[in-house]
């Protein structure tokens, strides 16, 4: 189960397993940031209509959160493809970000961020070799498998025994939620083989396609056996996730996720039992 943290008037999560002192980590929900409706509030997302100002605004209020700054950030630009980037050094609003929809690394402070509206945001560590990676998985990213891909990344080049390593699969959207049409029940069933009917389930007028299970079998097929699954639906509750299903589909509401490695002792922060804000 994750763990609920509330700093600087953000509402944040945390992966149980991935508590370790030299690494921080972090799913931020949508509450506690400066964009007005239909943003509201902490919208990340720079191409979506809202205040450049606001935006910026946001990212600092979510940085300060977790004691970062904005020279240790990297990020790509997000594709739903299986590419993912090894990151040396910071990227940071560098013209040209690489197209890549996960990351790793094995250098310590550099802050890995993605954008996620309903994809499932993947993290992984390697405790032994000391190297972290994100991923983000919508239905494409699933079925061309980057969470399998990340863990073989990983290994070839940080060396990582996939059985080392610790996983979190984070907040999206959830198997009572997702419906899906002919296109994205085909290309499941090629990804997935015979566990087709282990993703896949039909009802009387739609058929639901449940990524949490489909990531995680991607991460035993790839030799990992740490897999913590928050269970978290972002259709579930828009008063506290993005969801770019749940309203009506538009993409201006950008959820994020921070993944970082250094040791800073974040992870001694109070538990809070639930969020006492206003939306
Ligand atoms: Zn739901």
């Amino acid at each position: 189960m994750m763990i609920t943290r509330n700093r600087a008037g953000l509402k944040y999560y945390q992966f149980e397993t991935l508590l370790f002192d030299e690494l921080t980590q972090a799913v931020f929900s949508r509450l506690g940031g400066t964009s007005p409706s239909p943003w509201k509030s902490l919208n990340l997302g720079g191409t979506v209509g809202d205040d450049p100002d606001r935006v910026q605004n946001n990212e600092d209020k979510l940085l300060g959160a977790i004691g970062y700054s904005s020279r240790q950030l990297s990020q790509v630009h997000q594709v739903h493809s299986a590419k993912v980037e090894v990151v040396a050094e910071p990227n940071n609003k560098q013209p040209g970000l690489p197209q890549a929809d996960a990351m790793i690394t094995n250098k310590p402070g550099i802050l890995l961020l993605m954008r996620y509206a309903d994809c499932v945001p993947i993290f992984f560590y390697d405790p032994v070799k000391k190297a972290a990676g994100i991923a983000h998985a919508g239905w494409q990213g699933t079925v061309k498998e980057i969470a399998f891909v990340t863990v073989k990344e990983m290994e070839k080049h940080f060396g990582t025994n996939p059985s080392d390593l610790i996983t979190g699969i984070g907040p999206s959207i959830g198997p009572d939620h997702y419906q899906v049409g002919i296109d994205v029940i085909d290309a499941v069933k090629k990804a997935f083989g015979d566990n087709w009917d282990r993703v896949l389930t039909p009802g009387p007028d739609d058929v639901k396609f449940n990524l949490w299970k489909a990531n995680e079998i991607s991460l035993r097929k790839a030799g990992v056996l740490d897999i913590e699954t928050a269970g978290i639906c972002t259709g579930c509750s828009v008063v506290e996730w993005f969801s770019h299903r749940r309203e009506n589909g538009k993409n201006w509401k950008i959820c994020c996720s921070y993944w970082a490695y250094l040791n800073n002792g974040y992870n001694e922060l109070p538990r809070i039992e639930s969020y006492q804000g206003t939306d």
